[in-house]
């Protein structure tokens, strides 16, 4: 399974499988509104530290909120695929949002890896960082490249004239790069269930066995 960190949505799997951005509108409305009481109390008086308590509890429960919401889906994740595949964060594109925003969700794309990565180990399941350059551009069955604004949704091939969701391609085009690093084929659909190797360098030549291999008749 490829993942696709996006801004409409938390995750795109390349199953077409999309979990929304975890809600936390009223948190970040009370956390608001406690904050504008702080503000109108006399700074250091009982009623102030009082309210200043009260700020920090409504902090608490968003980020528990946050971390209860990855752990689920990290569990979910590898209990149900042996192979998750995601952008590495570190060499990932400046998302198109103002900067404060930007390091907000490197920070909790950095915690969603941790987590899965800890979390595959439990359970056996290969969590592959991927290089994240070109995932959205490059068409997922013809690997041509096609620029395209972060406005445009769906992914449109001039060149093999697929179509499917902007995510969707992504999320195939980072499974087809885990898989890849894994030695294993580019194909969503082969069995990836039994017998994983254990990781390996990946080599060019191991590719190209699996391709005779899979086109050979009889195979
Ligand atoms: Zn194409």
């Amino acid at each position: 399974m490829g993942a696709d960190l996006g801004i409409t949505n938390y995750i795109h799997t390349s199953k077409n499988l999309s979990v929304d951005t975890l809600d936390l509108s009223d948190e970040y409305d009370r956390y608001a509104r406690e904050q504008r009481k702080l503000a109108r109390k006399e700074h250091g008086s009982n009623n102030w530290e009082k309210q200043r308590q009260q700020v920090a509890r409504a902090k608490r429960k968003i980020k528990r909120k946050v971390e209860d919401f990855q752990h689920k889906l990290t569990t979910w994740l590898v209990k149900k695929y042996d192979v998750v595949a995601v952008e590495d964060l570190d060499v990932k594109p400046m998302l198109e949002t103002s900067q404060n925003a930007k390091s907000k969700q490197d920070a909790a794309w950095s915690r969603f890896i941790e987590l899965l990565e800890y979390k595959g180990e439990l359970h056996g399941t290969h969590v592959e960082t991927v290089e994240p350059r070109g995932t959205t551009k490059e068409c997922s069955v013809c690997g041509v490249e096609t620029a395209k604004p972060i406005w445009v949704r769906e992914h449109s091939c001039p060149a093999c004239g697929h179509k499917e969701d902007r995510d969707l391609n992504a999320a195939k085009n980072i499974l087809t790069r885990g898989l890849r690093q894994l030695g294993l084929g580019q194909s969503e659909s082969t069995p990836v269930q039994t017998a994983l190797p254990t990781f390996t360098p990946h080599r060019e030549a191991v590719d190209a066995k699996r391709v005779v291999e899979a086109g050979s008749p009889g195979a």
